[in-house]
């Protein structure tokens, strides 16, 4: 080849063989290179030809999987299919039917347009595809075997399209010792199958192993119920929707309240016209929306669909697909921030004891009964496309129904008309504290919590976390509104820093200041603390001073920046709220529990440690075996 390529006409030279050493690559080579960007393993050629059948306006897909994948994926649509001249291109690289002239990549509807897919598979597996157009009796067949490519043959089969890989990388061993296990694989396609197929409502999915039926959805299942389907009826039945709209721009789908949150994001999914995706911005989007109702390194469980005009996104940003660039990011960050925030703060905050006791019989089980039959992977390297979420089918093996809510007659209807579960729960939370005057008794135990009778059950409070979560929110309130009441010091308080971390916040006084610290320097190390917040109940001016630096010191950003803001003022709340330990009177009590319903939440407190948890009867029949 590179004796052939070379030896120019144009360019003459003196030896060729002696100091030629650049040459075309030969088409195959190209392709396996190609391959190692874009199939990394079973589930990438999984993910691609899903993506095809879909682009071929499929309405029944089918996965057959064999060994995890690897010796196997079979994928059969019933879509338009093609004809022989496309049948015999479509293994030839940079060959689609998704791109014409240049402009078509600023407005990509299709999940395809690289032309790379089945070259790349072609070049490192056998393969073999079949397809048939809807007018003709007969279809045609084509072979592709690490490269080698076979005649273009008629073939009978049913309309549509079946395209096998077998053997992956089975010509190229480096890349094939890179699979994990049979289970780690089979995870990872199932993952592919189940995010592909809650985005695309009207299409229904089949997915097998080994002849076992793993997966399946009807056509006709809309995306609640394909969420239900895949991560069962507890999950399914708490979220609260997302529905807004600006301009040609729609943000619709479902998040969870934060106590489904997780330390993975294997239940964070995003979807941008049907692609599933992983954007730094959609993450910030979610940090955003859920501020404040996490606790630290939790990850929230959203299922999220955006639909965007083609030609405000970039999608050709990486090979596999899975990242964009979205051409107006600030305006959208702060729609989604905003449609995101109002859903969360509908979700139920509350922590029900049935999830506690749930957890306990888990732990006692030694194992999460509802994991599924496939052992759990593990994590995925960070930077990794795609997570992993495996589940037994169909539906749910384990469910806990849950109570009735107290305001039977209400609710018993709430149940049938077509109201979202989330509503319903917000809708419960309402009625019980309209019935629940707030009567004592009053119970303190240990000096640390507060356990109340409710119309139907009773409830535990953490004294020191809800106190924090109304210091936390006033404060907020306050420093919003632009009038934070500063409590000066007769004789300032001194705090003895390194020079380092007196210089760093003497550079921030004025925008401390505004948020009701005031604070000066005297000498090189010491810090005069001369005012804090008047809604501080017994403010710790040391503390407050030391976690300053550290939140300036980590963040890097200047005091009056909102993500500064909510941390010093989490911070100031915590070391200056009622203790645990400090005994109330019932009156402080009933004072502590009537202020803190006017709060926004006050299920958590400002780390998102839940402020109560509450027993229903029907937990109490249950504790008790009684049911
Ligand atoms: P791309 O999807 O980026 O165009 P691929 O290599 O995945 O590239 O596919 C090449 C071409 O083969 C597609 O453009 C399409 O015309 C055709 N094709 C592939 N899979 C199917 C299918 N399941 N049904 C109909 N046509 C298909
Ligand atoms: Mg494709």
């Amino acid at each position: 080849m590179a004796g052939g390529n070379r030896g120019s006409k144009i360019l003459p030279m003196p030896t060729p063989s002696a100091t030629a050493r650049i040459a075309v690559l030969p088409e195959v080579v190209r392709n396996q290179i190609a391959a190692g960007e874009v199939i990394e393993r079973p589930a990438s050629v999984v993910k691609e030809l899903l993506e095809n059948a879909l682009d071929a306006g499929a309405t029944r897909i089918q996965i057959d999987l064999e060994e995890g994948g690897v010796k196997l994926v079979r994928i059969t649509d019933d879509g338009t299919g093609m004809g022989a001249e496309d049948v015999a291109l479509a293994f030839v690289s940079h060959a689609t039917s998704k791109l014409c002239v240049p402009e078509d990549l600023e407005h990509i509807a299709s999940l395809g347009f690289r032309g790379e897919a089945l070259a790349s598979m072609g070049s490192i597996a056998r393969c073999s595809l079949y397809s048939r157009l809807p007018e003709l009796e007969l279809g045609w067949r084509i072979e592709n075997e690490g490269g080698r490519l076979s005649d273009v043959r008629e073939a009978g089969g049913p309309k549509g399209t079946i395209l096998e890989v077998r053997d992956i990388f089975f010509n190229t061993p480096a890349r094939r010792r890179f699979l994990k296990r049979t289970s780690t694989e089979l995870a990872r396609c199932l993952d592919i199958v189940q995010r592909t197929a809650l985005a695309h409502s009207g299409v229904g999915f089949v997915a097998t192993h080994d002849g076992r039926r793993l997966f399946e959805v009807e056509p006709d299942m809309d995306f609640r119920a394909r969420i239900r389907r895949t991560f069962g009826a507890e999950l399914s039945e708490a979220l609260v929707e997302v529905d807004a709209v600006d301009g040609d721009t729609r943000v619709f789908g479902f998040v969870a309240p934060p106590r489904f949150s997780r330390r993975d994001t294997a239940r964070q999914m995003w979807f941008l016209n049907g692609r599933s995706l992983r954007d730094k911005v959609l993450s910030r989007v979610l940090r955003e929306g859920y501020r404040g109702f996490l606790v630290e390194g939790r990850q929230p469980v959203v299922f999220l669909q955006l639909a965007l005009d083609p030609a405000k996104v970039d999608v050709n940003v990486h090979p596999s697909k899975s990242e964009v660039r979205f051409r107006d990011q600030r305006r959208l960050f702060g729609f989604l921030v905003n449609a995101l925030r109002e859903s969360v703060r509908k979700t139920d905050m509350a922590t029900p004891g049935e999830s506690m006791l749930h957890s306990m019989w888990r732990r006692e089980g030694g194992e999460d009964v509802r994991q599924g039959v496939l052992p759990n992977p593990g994590p995925l390297p960070a930077g990794e496309a795609e997570a992993v979420v495996v589940r037994e089918v169909p539906g749910q093996p384990f469910e806990i129904p849950r109570p009735a809510p107290p305001s039977s007659g209400a609710h018993a209807a709430g149940r049938t008309d077509g109201v979202a579960p989330g509503a319903r729960l917000a809708d419960a939370r309402e009625a019980w504290e309209a019935r629940d005057e707030l009567r004592g008794p009053f119970l303190q135990v240990a000096r640390t919590y507060l356990v109340r009778a409710l119309p139907d059950g009773f409830e535990i409070i953490d004294q020191h976390a809800l106190h924090e979560r109304m210091t936390f929110e006033l404060l907020r309130r306050d420093v919003r509104a632009g009038q934070v009441e500063t409590q000066r010091y007769l004789v300032p308080e001194l705090v003895e820093v390194s020079k380092a971390d007196a210089l760093l916040l003497s550079g921030h006084f004025e925008a401390l200041g505004r948020i009701g610290i005031d604070l000066a320097v005297l000498g090189a190390t010491t810090i005069a603390v001369s005012g804090l917040p008047a809604r501080l109940k017994n403010p710790d001016a040391e503390g407050v001073v030391r976690d300053l630096i550290e939140i300036l010191a980590r963040t890097g950003h200047p005091p009056d920046a909102e993500d500064v803001i909510e941390e010093v003022l989490h911070s100031a709340a915590c070391r200056s709220s009622i203790m645990a330990g400090d005994e109330l009177t019932e009156d402080e009590i009933r004072t502590l529990l009537e202020r803190a319903r006017e709060l926004e939440t006050d299920q958590t407190c400002p780390h998102a440690r839940p402020t109560r948890v509450r027993f229903s009867l029907a937990d109490l029949e249950k504790a008790f075996h009684r049911r």
